[in-house]
């Protein structure tokens, strides 16, 4: 990591970001709960994830996959960072809900077939002579697991900004106006099998055993729905430099594109290293989603949204142009 923090890309907004504090205040107890709820998605629940899968307990990683999912919706109801409009209610969610129940699935459809067939590359072009990683700790398996799952999601995903044939599949996960729990299932199954794609590029080259990609996922996985979530969580600020927090997040999900930054999954250490990692403190008023002109390429159904990638247009000229 540096030593001095990299060149904001806007260094407008960066501005009035340091100078924004945050506004609401809160009875000490509520500040508490705030303060800890953090700790709950980023220690507890991983935690807890670990050992299930040390235990192989399916039913165990299930339970806590809905334990996280209870959390957000209850942090979300009690807690909120921006009071849904009435469009943005549950019942008004159609969309996003085919997406929560059909994104697990097509997830676990293409680890089923996409991961053995990069596994059989591998073997095919470098045998079994470079499985290197495999003598060393299992904790260090994992870490190294990490750090190269996000470093190659981290590219992936500016990629998916920066080309418009991958933005058109991406901008559907940006569309929304609003950041929450359920919108963060709305991804586009192009832009999930790129971004799945990427981030096994490091598993197979290390060659790690399953049960080290297990651990490795099942952290990755209970802390994913952690930074869509539209709570107004205090994360200590030593924390939102090291891990995504929503605060993070909601910067990633800013209309304007100068805003841009935070490109991170888990751990923000390649926004940091390559000078994307925005500040935590975001202007209340900020509005999330995508520009108008661009939103035009992006259907209200869940059907059209699966077909329109595939789909050219004119406006996508206006994408590439917009996003850095
Ligand atoms: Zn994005
Ligand atoms: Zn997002």
């Amino acid at each position: 990591m540096p030593s001095s923090p990299p060149p904001p890309l806007n260094p407008g907004h960066e501005a009035v970001a340091a100078a924004m504090t945050y506004t609401q205040h809160y009875p000490r107890r509520v500040e508490a709960v705030r303060r800890a709820l953090p700790y709950l998605f980023l220690g507890v629940y991983p935690t807890l994830g670990v050992i299930a899968t040390l235990h192989g307990s399916w039913f165990g990683i299930l339970a806590i996959y809905g334990v996280v999912e209870i959390s957000a919706i209850l942090a979300e109801r009690f807690l909120p960072f921006v009071r849904p409009a009435a469009h943005n209610r549950w019942r008004n969610r159609v969309t996003d809900i085919i997406y929560l129940v059909t994104s697990p699935l097509l997830l676990l459809a293409l680890q089923q077939t996409v991961v053995p067939w990069m596994g059989n590359l591998r073997h095919s072009l470098l045998g079994d002579t470079a499985y290197w990683a495999t003598g060393l700790p299992t904790a260090v398996q994992v870490a190294l697991v990490l750090i190269g799952m996000e470093f190659t999601y981290y590219w992936a995903h500016r990629l998916s900004h920066s080309n418009n044939i991958f933005w058109r599949s991406h901008r559907i996960h940006h569309s929304p106006d609003n950041v929450d729990w359920l919108m963060g299932w709305r991804i586009h199954w192009l832009n999930e099998a790129l971004h799945l794609v990427a981030r096994f590029v490091p598993v197979i080259l290390l060659g790690v055993p399953t049960p080290v990609v297990a651990l490795a996922l099942v952290i990755v996985n209970v802390h994913s729905m952690f930074p869509h979530i539209n709570a107004d969580v205090h994360s200590a600020r030593l924390l939102t430099k090291v891990v995504n927090t929503p605060e993070m997040h909601r910067w990633h999900h800013v209309v304007d594109p100068a805003a841009a930054g935070n490109y991170a999954s888990t751990f923000m250490l390649w926004d940091q290293v390559f000078g994307t990692y925005r500040s935590p403190i975001l202007p209340p008023t900020t509005e999330f989603g995508i520009e108008p002109e661009e939103l035009k390429n992006v259907p209200p159904s869940w059907s059209q949204q699966i077909l329109s990638p595939l789909r050219k247009n004119a406006a996508d000229r206006y994408s590439k142009a917009g996003r850095p």
